[in-house]
């Protein structure tokens, strides 16, 4: 079985479920939908190397998390029912000042594998030493934007050793010659960076034509210290130092007001909602959804590291971020189930830049199948509400991306072995931070 996984061939997807239709699926050599709908098997099931019976199955595009830190996957469980602070000053920093490359490379291995279980087949991601974490990816067949999490703490001699691991990251990322990995320039947050380095971060993005990933507005306190520091809120001093793009992602927004959003979609920014995470951290207040999609913006959904949240399943994600809207905006009608679905899917594919997130002809396929002969998927009046309030992650079948299989009927090649290479490099972790 293991010679159907990771490569390009031509499959033929036969009788899977598509906007409430059945529908025929045929992947080209390429990686490309070459044919989607009723009947088509019979033009292609003679060139096919591959048939699969899709009945028994809905499809729909792979899902994009854009926010995370996958290399957290080793902190799952390590910490949780703290306030933010603490939680970060006692347990999480001190632990990760004991990382090593290694446990980065097991970190997104374990990450790559839950979300390929889970039908995601892209991450937007910042974090540390990521050239492991590119590596990790390029061996999982995902696809991603990886940024090394920018901090210079207001220090000029900082701020240059910042640029330089930043540059070095973009040239590594460029040098693998993989056109799923794209890297991506990541000023952490305002309250991390000086303005001198979030205005060389927006430069350096216009100049490499890279991607923007930071965080914005996630806590109360981080607009009341900018208004004091800056005299302006959040995404005003981001706007000023060239930050808010079409091509940034802003993960959180919880705290914005309404020339914030205003702002936000004038400048074509995507707004990474991560419900669970903030949720979990009580930051408070919910993104507001209905100001940012009122206002141009493009709202998308993230699961944040696993350390908050703790998993990276986005069907989860969805239902929370639904569930979540109706809850603090107290309307029942915000979020409705194709716009969760769509925030986890095509939006999150325009926030990261990617060809993906319609199952189109010409489109890659990027796609997922995910079991109908579930408890979770009978009856089915609506599969998007089925997806987003029923499902999770575990009815997820098959996952492809970029045409190539990395999931089949629930098996991924190598899972023992990432699995047991992260428990190692987890303990091991702990061990030696607790021994210091
Ligand atoms: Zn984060």
């Amino acid at each position: 079985m293991d010679e159907l996984f990771n490569k390009n061939q031509k499959i033929l997807i036969a009788g899977t479920l598509v906007g409430g239709k059945t529908t025929d699926i045929f992947i080209d050599e390429t990686g490309i939908i070459a044919g989607i709908g009723e009947g088509i098997r019979n033009q292609h099931r003679e060139d096919a190397d591959l048939v699969m019976d899709g009945s028994g199955t809905i499809a729909l595009p792979g899902l994009v998390n854009t926010h995370t830190h996958a290399a957290m996957s080793l902190l799952r469980g390590y910490a949780d029912d703290m306030i933010l602070q603490d939680w970060l000053s006692q347990k999480i920093w001190p632990l990760e000042a004991h990382l090593t490359p290694a446990d980065v490379y097991w970190g997104t291995k374990l990450a790559c594998l839950e979300m390929i279980k889970t039908g995601t087949v892209a991450f937007n991601d910042m974090y540390f030493m990521m050239e492991e974490a590119a590596r990790a990816v390029d061996e999982a067949g995902i696809r991603a934007t990886l940024s090394y999490g920018f901090i210079d703490l207001f220090s000029p001699e900082k701020r240059e050793a910042e640029c330089k691991a930043t540059e070095s990251l973009v040239r590594h990322i460029r040098s693998m010659n993989n056109p799923r990995i794209r890297p991506a320039v990541g000023p952490h947050a305002l309250y991390t960076v000086s303005p001198e380095g979030l205005k060389w971060c927006a430069e350096f993005s216009t100049q490499e034509k890279i991607a923007i990933h930071i965080h914005l507005s996630e806590t109360e306190k981080e607009v009341t210290d900018c208004i004091a520091q800056h005299g302006k809120r959040p995404a005003a001093h981001l706007d000023e130092c060239g930050i808010l793009t079409p091509r940034t992602v802003a993960a959180h927004c919880c705290w914005l007001d309404e020339a914030e959003c205003t702002l936000l979609g004038k400048r074509g920014v995507s707004a990474s909602h991560n419900p669970s995470s903030n949720m979990k951290l009580s930051t408070n207040r919910a993104m507001p959804y209905h100001r940012l999609a009122a206002a141009g913006a493009n709202p998308c959904l993230g699961t944040d590291g696993c350390a908050s949240n703790n998993n990276l399943d986005m069907f989860e994600e969805a239902k929370t971020a639904a569930l979540l809207q109706k809850f603090f905006w107290n309307n029942p009608t915000i979020l409705p189930a194709h716009e969760a679905l769509a925030m986890a899917g095509a939006n999150g594919s325009k926030a990261l830049g990617l060809p993906t997130g319609s199952l189109t002809a010409g489109s890659p396929a990027d796609l997922v199948l995910v079991r109908r002969d579930t408890p979770c998927n009978t009856p089915l009046h609506n599969a998007a509400s089925n997806l987003v309030y029923s499902c999770n992650g575990s009815a997820v079948e098959t996952t492809i991306c970029n045409g190539c299989i990395l999931m089949l009927e629930g098996q991924v090649p190598g899972e023992e072995e990432i699995l047991a290479g992260a428990s190692a490099a987890a303990r091991e972790l702990v061990k030696r931070a607790q021994s210091k």
